[in-house]
């Protein structure tokens, strides 16, 4: 019998439908993408890509030139544009506002490696120092409300024809929508209860142990409750906090250690299927005194990641609901046993 599940933060509901699809063994990833293309990216390129906002060297090198180990650039094709002032006007019941943004690419490796997986855990902290460093020069800059950092790993995932490790982040002027929703149900949950629910959540997902993947000093690897896609998961710092501007080095190693594994596992047991994953954080919180006024105390900040095994389809853009071929319990009982 199916079962229909309720996200205690914004109350999406999911259909968990176990009858559609089999044992974990099934999810066979989907086909490769076209011929890879010319890498800008690797060490010696450096002038394939706009010059570099910010890197991670050894010694006093100079910018644009060998010797990295991490690199920002701005994108090439951006999706929305750093320069110009803000404007948003009406027409007739349409918002219309121009595209002001920045649209970076955080270059993990100078080596032409695929997958974040693969890189040792000391590179993946440059990366994570990094989304946060970028995170707080954005903020200083009082066109951006939002930062979202992301990861888009293989061809399906819209990770493009170049296979060298890189996340991106975008800083939109608006608050984006899917931030929104988590804001408010995090804030009516606090509103309720008093209590932050992610908070309530880890406590409960550490007393059950049924969705836990993997669970170390800060942080915990859970799958949700109501999953939407098949083996998503969830990493969450233990330790109440809204902002990853907050996170302290000395909880960046476990933080690297706890995703690499959580892909690791991903990538052996489900046959290195492409991926998303996100970050969740609070928005800059400078514009309106009293605009989400507790977000401190009621939100939390967590990475999501999405392996694409499975396509969204009508019924899921129609409702909202999307359903689920695996429970997160089995789901999350197959990774446990994935050995790395
Ligand atoms: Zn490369
Ligand atoms: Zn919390
Ligand atoms: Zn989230």
């Amino acid at each position: 019998m199916p079962e229909l599940r309720k996200d205690p933060i914004i109350g999406r509901w999911v259909i968990i439908a176990t009858e559609r699809a089999k044992r974990p063994d099934d999810f066979k990833s989907p086909p490769e993408g076209p011929p890879e293309g010319e890498c800008p990216f690797c060490e010696g390129k450096e002038s394939h890509t706009p010059p570099e906002i910010r890197a991670v060297r050894e010694g006093h090198r100079r910018p644009n030139t060998p010797g990295w180990k991490l690199r920002v650039v701005p994108s090439i094709k951006p999706i929305l544009r750093i320069e110009g002032k803000l404007d948003r006007h009406g027409q007739g019941v349409y918002d219309v506002m121009n595209g002001i943004g920045a649209h970076e690419v955080i270059i993990e490796t100078p080596k032409h490696i695929d997958n974040i997986s693969d890189l040792d855990t000391q590179q993946i902290v440059h990366t994570i120092n990094c989304y946060k460093e970028r995170l707080i020069d954005l903020e200083k800059d009082p066109r951006f409300k939002y930062v979202l950092v992301f990861k888009n790993y293989g061809w399906a995932a819209g990770g493009g024809r170049v296979k060298h490790s890189r996340s991106q982040l975008i800083a939109t002027p608006v608050n984006p929508k899917r931030v929104k929703e988590e804001l408010a149900g995090a804030h009516r949950y606090f509103e309720y209860h008093e209590r932050c629910v992610f908070c309530d959540l880890i406590k409960q997902e550490m007393a059950s142990k049924e969705r836990v993947l993997i669970d170390i000093d800060g942080f915990i690897a859970i799958t949700p409750f109501a999953s939407r896609f098949p083996f998503e998961v969830w990493i969450l710092p233990k330790k109440h906090s809204c902002d990853f501007i907050k996170l302290e080095s000395s909880d960046m190693k476990d933080l690297a250690e706890i995703l690499r594994e959580v892909l690791l596992k991903i990538k052996k047991g489900l046959g290195n299927p492409p991926y998303n994953y996100i970050l969740h954080t609070a928005p800059f919180r400078r514009f309106k005194p009293g605009y989400w006024r507790t977000v401190d105390q009621d939100y939390h900040w967590h990475i999501e990641i999405m392996p694409k095994l499975t396509r969204v389809a009508g019924f899921e853009w129609g409702t909202g609901f999307y359903i689920c071929p695996i429970s997160p319990e089995k789901a999350a009982e197959f990774l446990r046993g994935v050995q790395i």
